[in-house]
């Protein structure tokens, strides 16, 4: 074991002493009884922590957030498309940022911690439910390849706190979670709505720096986060997930997803699927999640325009210019994507994807709409040649396979294709059904089924017989719904 694994880690706190302006001292409140519900062995490695000794003591001490020079920050954003002049850390404080076994600046922070200056009206509290869902949520998303903030640990706090739904208290816990950063658009528009200009520049600095190292100048920064972001929405499109609150303070710059709350992941594909309870307008369905990245993103834009030296037409000019490359970027990753899931091979010097591919997607979505067909089972059968059997009319399909087939043309062998396939379409994906049954038997104490299900989401693209029953729909999941006890 080095001596890293068994000693209090560096934490810094680099955004704070850069950014004073944007963060306040916290500290978590003490847990009466805090114990592990899980930790994630795999990313306390990758982060140089002992697993022996996050779960004694001092690691304890670290995961509950009992330490010296924590802090809370501060961010605005746009709700539900309303701004929100102020948000920020509302129960949860940064421990700080520390260099991981590869390397990068990672930031520790921890959810559920008590109510900070930013709290508003809420109590500070996390139940045990949602924070497990994010945990769920982001090694599922990990292990698919997506860009995200993941949980190194979940505890409970000891604590009953006051029920998000219903009359009955739930169980209070914490969520260890790490980001590449917590720098959020929301971050810049608290920035441009009440500080200074110079804090801007300093932001823009301080993002490049840790995100973009290549961006030149505002302008840079805009481009690559817009990058990222289509490429990470590409994906989330690709895997059938919604994340359901796409809020511009829960949009980072890093292209990490992050925050997920009332998220979910499609059964039968369906554009419009929401699945949460406090989205009435449908602004987060499934099929806006493109346009709503962009929308977030002309917000950033709009904090950064008074910074780029030009005249004000000017500067509005090449900001847009950037933004409306977010539809090729987007189409670019997303055709690149259906491609391998349809086992469709590009070639090494592809430049571009072809129209072919994009037209054979469009019908494709149509299709499986028309017929509601679950999105995860069909790629998965597409690949294992059963997919026929998911459609109710055989015609229209029959038609699309043909066209598949000539596109596919002599590239690789059955066998080859089938195994690549089998590598970027999931068997296992954290249906709504499962694993809300999951966290309901957590909430009564069984944490059984949700570590059941931390495992087979960890490798989505295996088949294991111990994981069979989480991997259909399961019953009654058209009518999903999650509320908004985050
Ligand atoms: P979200 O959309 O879940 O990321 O949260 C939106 C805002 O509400 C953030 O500023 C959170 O810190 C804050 N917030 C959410 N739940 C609570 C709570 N129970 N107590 C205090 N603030 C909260
Ligand atoms: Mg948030």
């Amino acid at each position: 074991m080095d001596s890293r694994a068994a000693s209090t880690p560096e934490l810094l706190q680099t955004y704070a002493d850069a950014l004073p302006e944007l963060s306040v001292p916290w500290r978590a409140e003490t847990p009466p009884h805090p114990e592990l519900a899980w930790l994630n062995e795999e990313l306390a490695a990758e982060l140089g922590l002992g697993i022996e000794w996050l779960r004694g003591p001092e690691g304890m001490a670290v995961l509950t957030g009992q330490l010296e020079g924590t802090t809370a920050q501060v961010y605005a954003g746009h709700q539900f498309g309303r701004p929100n002049p102020q948000l920020g850390d509302g129960r949860a404080v940064l421990l700080g940022d520390l260099e991981d076994s590869l390397g990068r600046r990672r930031d520790v922070h921890l959810k559920g911690a008590g109510r900070t200056p930013f709290a508003r009206g809420g109590d500070g509290k996390a139940p045990l439910g949602p924070m497990l869902r994010e945990a769920v949520i982001g090694e599922w998303l990990h292990a698919a390849g997506v860009p995200t903030t993941r949980a190194l640990a979940v505890l409970t706090t000891g604590e009953q706190i006051a029920p998000r739904q219903g009359v009955t208290p739930e169980p209070g816990a914490l969520l260890v979670r790490v980001a590449a950063s917590h720098l959020r658009v929301g971050t810049f528009e608290y920035a441009a709505w009440h500080l200074d200009p110079e804090v801007r520049d300093r932001l823009v600095e301080f993002t490049i720096r840790r995100h973009h190292p290549g961006a030149d100048g505002p302008l840079g920064l805009l481009e690559a986060a817009t990058r990222a972001q289509a490429e990470l929405v590409a994906q989330w499109m690709l895997l059938g997930f919604v994340h359901g609150v796409m809020n511009t303070d829960n949009m980072t710059l890093s292209g990490e997803g992050i925050d997920y709350g009332p998220c979910a992941v499609l059964d039968v594909h369906r554009r419009d699927a929401v699945f949460s309870s406090i989205d009435r307008g449908g602004r987060y369905v499934y099929g806006n999640q493109p346009g709503i990245a962009l929308w977030n993103l002309s917000r950033f834009a709009e904090t950064l325009v008074p910074l780029l030296g030009a005249d004000p037409n000017t500067a509005v000019d090449q900001a847009t210019a950037v933004l409306e490359r977010f539809e090729g970027w987007f189409r670019e990753a997303h055709g690149r994507g259906l491609a391998a899931k349809l086992g469709i091979p590009l070639g090494e010097d592809a430049g571009t994807v072809p129209g072919a591919v994009h037209e054979l997607g469009a019908e494709l979505f149509v299709l499986l709409e028309a017929q509601r067909v679950d999105h995860t089972a069909f790629f998965r059968a597409l690949g294992e040649d059963v997919a026929a059997a998911l459609f109710a009319q055989p015609e229209p399909f029959d038609k699309w396979r043909r066209r598949r087939e000539a596109l596919r043309g002599q590239g690789s062998s059955a066998d080859d294709a089938r195994s690549a396939m089998s590598r970027v379409n999931p068997v296992l994906v954290p249906r709504n059904v499962h694993l809300d049954a999951a966290l309901r038997s957590a909430h009564l104490g069984d944490l059984g089924p949700v570590r059941t299900m931390l495992e087979a989401v960890r490798r989505p693209f295996e088949r294991r017989p111990e994981h069979a029953h989480l991997e259909g729909p399961g019953a009654g999941g058209e009518h999903f719904l999650t509320f908004c006890g985050t």
